[in-house]
């Protein structure tokens, strides 16, 4: 019986495991999670958990009962502590091993920590608990001193401000969200996080901290004493590769994977926010923390373990929400190529799109989610665009699709 072992418990070994039994594959699937929960979905430890108005069986990507329905083997709660690639083998802690004819790794990351930032009032946002812990001290009046002013911190911030709290956020960057989401709609961002109450003190960090007697005093790189109920670091993340270097596999900011997510040891792969995977399209590796590519992910390696050979090329998506806002980008954004601005700034209602020699590499939309329907449709075949086409509202960008035989006729005729 062929033993596929999936180790780690977000959305992408949920996706395999799921992938692999829709498609009829009726071996052994053992999945291995060091936290004692089922998969679960993680935006929404920095929003509904966080607001309280999802309870746990509202993000579990599969009810429990899936489980055992698909003759999967759960081992919750058990950390996969070493690996050897030479005997196919994964070894456990408390003692046990596993055996795999395949063995795919999504071990995600971690927050990333700051030394001597530790304590009873001080939180990361990473799991159910961190984000039930938060919660839970969230009271109306405290004071929350957010260090980063990136997804967790401005996602965290929306929410907690909406809950009576008052916020504020350092980040070392002029414009926090500016290297994800570009300088407009990272700067529109912050004006309304400013306008919500929220205090953003950009290009500070804060040097020191101490637990006071009831709560936290904080120092600014100016010197600065301020103090706060509580403190959360958001301050980025640090992929998990330790087992598989450890292992002997190439790592490099990331398990490096190829393109079929096939790392560099026989029969080992590696999805979701921890693989640095090779992207034809970009002609290099890209590793992306974002939910919807690692569910993809893990889908496109279920078929490449039955024998497929598909490449996992996929534009990655993500959005966000704060306060009313919706935010989305879909395309690997880098700042680079030529930026066309479609909507109003002015009003709070606009994408911006990256060119390159005619073609959309990414979207950025601030409230446009229909830009970002239709620009997924158009990256998706060969087009050419200008950037007064764009920038034009009245230009229809379903018009860059290739047109059906019926609708051409019909123009023809016309
Ligand atoms: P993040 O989005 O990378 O933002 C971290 C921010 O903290 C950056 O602006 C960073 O600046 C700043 N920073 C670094 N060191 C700092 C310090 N000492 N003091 C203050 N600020 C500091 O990371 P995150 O917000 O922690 O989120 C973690 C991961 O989860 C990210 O990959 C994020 O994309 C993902 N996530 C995504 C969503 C979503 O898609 N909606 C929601 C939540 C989380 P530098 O960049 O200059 O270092």
């Amino acid at each position: 019986m062929t033993r596929f072992v999936l180790v780690g418990g977000g959305v992408a070994t949920a996706a395999t495991a799921t992938g692999l039994r829709e498609a009829g594959f009726d071996g052994d699937i053992v999945l291995v999670a060091d936290e004692p929960h089922l998969p679960y979905e993680r935006p929404p430890l920095s929003k509904e958990v966080l607001a309280g108005t999802y309870g746990r069986a509202e993000f579990q990507v599969n009810p429990e009962n899936w489980y055992a329905d698909n003759n999967i083997e759960l081992m919750l709660g058990t950390r996969a502590l070493t690996l050897d690639p030479g005997e196919r083998r994964v070894n456990l802690d408390g003692g046990g091993s596993l055996a795999y004819d395949a063995l795919v790794l999504a071990t995600g990351v971690r927050a990333r920590t700051l030394p001597g930032f530790t304590g009873e009032r001080v939180h990361a946002l990473r799991s159910i608990a961190d984000s039930e812990r938060l919660g839970e001290r969230l009271a109306p009046g405290s004071h929350l001193v957010i260090l980063g002013g990136g997804f967790i911190g401005c996602e965290v911030a929306a929410i907690a401000v909406a809950r009576g709290v008052r916020v504020t956020v350092f980040d070392p960057n002029p414009i926090p969200l500016a290297r994800a989401l570009g300088p407009e709609i990272g700067g529109a961002m912050i004006d309304i996080h400013r306008e919500h109450g929220v205090v953003v003190r950009t290009g500070e960090v804060i040097t020191e901290m101490t637990e006071t007697r009831s709560g936290v005093a904080v120092r600014t790189g100016g010197g600065e004493l301020i103090e706060c109920d509580e403190l959360l670091v958001g301050i980025g993340s640090v992929p998990n590769t330790e087992l598989a270097a450890e292992a002997g596999l190439d790592v490099d900011g990331g398990i490096v994977t190829d393109e079929y997510g096939r790392t560099s040891a026989p029969n080992v792969y590696a999805i979701g926010d921890v693989a640095a995977r090779f992207h034809p399209a970009h002609g290099r590796r890209i590793r992306v923390e974002h939910h919807d590519t690692a569910r993809r992910h893990g889908a496109n390696v279920a078929r490449n373990l039955l024998g497929a050979s598909e490449p996992f090329t996929e534009e990655h998506w993500f959005w966000s929400h704060q306060y009313q806002h919706n935010l989305q980008s879909l395309g690997h954004y880098t700042g680079e190529g030529r930026h066309v601005i479609r909507g109003s700034v002015d009003e709070r209602s606009f994408s911006v799109f990256s060119l390159e020699d005619g073609r959309i590499r990414s979207i950025v939309a601030l409230d446009r989610p229909r830009d970002v329907m239709q620009a997924r449709k158009v990256m998706a075949v060969p087009h050419e665009v200008t950037e007064e086409q764009l920038a034009d509202e009245e230009f229809q960008l379903k018009s860059l699709l290739p047109q059906k035989a019926g609708a051409r006729r019909s123009e023809v005729r016309r």
